[in-house]
């Protein structure tokens, strides 16, 4: 693929000027786009507001970064499908990296909060069942086996989804989706242990057209996504594909130049970039931008048209909200949890244990907390300090470690949905149907004049680094073919930098 490429920008490059791009974002869609039209024979610049890169590829490193443990703020795992992905943490060398991301319920010692209170995830199916049953409406009768399935995919949509979700779920699940689930032999799909259970992830590779009856298939593709056994994460931080990608950049990458104002005209783009109390307006041919539209609608914007006005506007960003927690020593390892993640409940709902790779003196990195949509917010919107507490108070009663002195030596939160450079998690279509979703992925993706737009919202794979990279390679696809500008005259009052807006 990479030398079609190639050879395509070499024939390209001698019949027509390089173009002068100026990227808004150094998060991975807008690096990956960089990194592609340098490839193509482009010059670039990067404009990112914070002083940073990764966007919402964040690893925090306890203890000093060098050594300490790390915990991943934003994304932590690749499923093994997403191919550009693994194709780009192959070409920036980070191949040696990659290690099995161990996921909720992987391990038979974790947590699942059930009515009946937390249980050990290989001792939970009688009360799961038994609290399935009760919810059934009066006179139905299934057979064990869809009950017990049924159970598994409840407690999984109650780890997974968020509190709309859960609801409409449970509606769905006590229905037609049961009766569907009868209509099917899951009894290749037990699991045999102290008490039996599903293995829902092989069930629903093997059960494609269970998740397509629903009205939340997209939902049902993540939970399958989320509770594989395929799935990777990067050993040293999950944040390296940024900062490798950075690294290989020639042109420049300008931090804490955020960017507040886009206007398109005839002969390219107008940014305006806030630089202390003053606003800075230069003028560049091509622009990307990468940033989430939960951060492009507050900016001052013009010239874009109607449809692209109300999409920018309408996109629906979903918050999330993680606390980690660094601890004296891995504990849980102690109590025979040798790593994956636990269903807590609550307002933590979910708490993963990230494996110990630095040095066991300089402590353990848990992920006390992992929550989406509103109950991101509930943690999200209150002060950072109350929300630490509230967790760790919360997870004392399932690991009573976190409360003996000396145990908790620091607490990192970060409430995405209160971010400034994101305002929100990721762009969700769950609720919409295939159609839908090819709709407003094109609308977002879609160009105004030469101001061009990638990112995880503008991909077939929202909410993944796979879309940020899909999204990103494309932008850069058509900033390479579009036609050259011409150059009427400009109006005055803008400075024309080299390149544009630094
Ligand atoms: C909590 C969480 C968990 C996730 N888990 C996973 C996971 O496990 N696996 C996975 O594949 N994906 C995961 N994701 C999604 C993944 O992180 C994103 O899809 C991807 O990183 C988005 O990249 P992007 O380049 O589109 O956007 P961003 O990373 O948001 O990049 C946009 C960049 O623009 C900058 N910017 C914003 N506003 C301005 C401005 N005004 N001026 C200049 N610069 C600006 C931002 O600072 C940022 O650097 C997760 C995301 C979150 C938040």
């Amino acid at each position: 693929m990479h030398t079609n490429v190639l050879a395509g920008a070499q024939r390209w490059h001698t019949q027509q000027k390089p173009k002068r791009v100026t990227v808004i974002g150094a998060g991975v869609a807008g690096l990956v786009a960089a990194h592609e039209l340098e490839r193509l024979g482009h010059s670039v610049q990067v404009l990112e507001s914070r002083l940073a890169v990764g966007g919402r590829v964040r690893t925090h490193g306890f203890a000093g970064r060098a050594n300490g443990p790390l915990a991943e703020l934003g994304a932590m795992r690749i499923p093994a499908s997403h191919n550009r992905t693994m194709q780009w943490i192959d070409l920036l060398g980070l191949s040696d990296r990659v290690r099995q991301f161990r996921t909720l319920f992987s391990d038979d010692a974790s947590f699942l909060e059930t009515p009946a209170g937390h249980q050990r995830v290989r001792d939970a199916s009688p009360v799961l069942v038994e609290e399935f049953r009760k919810g059934l409406p009066p006179g139905t009768s299934y057979r064990e086996e869809t009950v017990l399935c049924a159970a598994w995919l409840t407690a999984s949509v109650n780890a997974v989804a968020p509190g709309t979700f859960r609801q409409s779920l449970h509606a769905d699940l006590n229905t037609e989706l049961l009766d569907l689930l009868d209509g099917i032999d899951v009894r290749p799909f037990i699991v045999s242990g102290s008490a039996e259970r599903i293995d829902l992830n092989r069930f629903f590779a093997n059960n494609a057209g269970f998740a397509a009856r629903s009205r939340l298939q997209h939902f049902f593709d993540d939970i399958i996504t989320e509770t594989s056994s395929a799935l990777f994460r990067l050993e040293g931080g999950m944040d390296q594909i940024a900062r490798r990608l950075a690294e290989r950049l020639r042109g420049p990458i300008h931090r804490g130049r955020k960017v507040v104002g886009l206007h398109v005209r005839d002969d390219g783009v107008v940014v305006e970039v806030q630089r202390g109390l003053a606003t800075v307006a230069s003028h560049c041919d091509y622009v990307l931008c990468t940033a989430p539209f939960s951060v492009l609608r507050r900016m001052r914007l013009s010239g874009f048209d109607d449809d692209k006005t109300a999409t920018v506007h309408d996109m629906q960003y979903w918050p999330a909200t993680k606390i980690a927690v660094h601890c004296r020593e891995a504990f849980w390892e102690r109590d025979g949890i040798s790593g994956g993640g636990s269903f807590s409940g609550g307002l933590v709902r979910q708490t993963y244990y990230p494996p110990v790779e630095s040095d066991p003196r300089l402590g353990a990195a848990l992920l006390a907390s992992y929550t989406i949509g509103p109950d991101a917010d509930a943690l999200g919107q209150v002060h950072p300090d109350k929300r630490a507490r509230v967790v760790l108070e919360e997870l004392s009663a399932i690991h009573p470690e976190l409360s003996q002195p000396g145990m908790v030596l620091d607490v990192v939160t970060q409430a995405w949905g209160e971010d400034p450079s994101s305002m929100g998690a990721a762009a969700v279509r769950w609720s919409k149907d295939a159609t839908t979703s090819e709709e407003e992925r094109a609308l977002a993706a879609k160009a105004q004049g030469t101001l061009f737009f990638a990112g995880e919202h503008c991909s077939s794979y929202p909410a993944w680094i796979e879309g940020a990279i899909e999204s990103g390679l494309a932008a850069a696809q058509e900033i390479h073919a579009c036609s050259p500008l011409a150059r009427p005259v400009r109006a005055s009052g803008y400075r024309r930098m080299p390149g544009g807006a630094a």
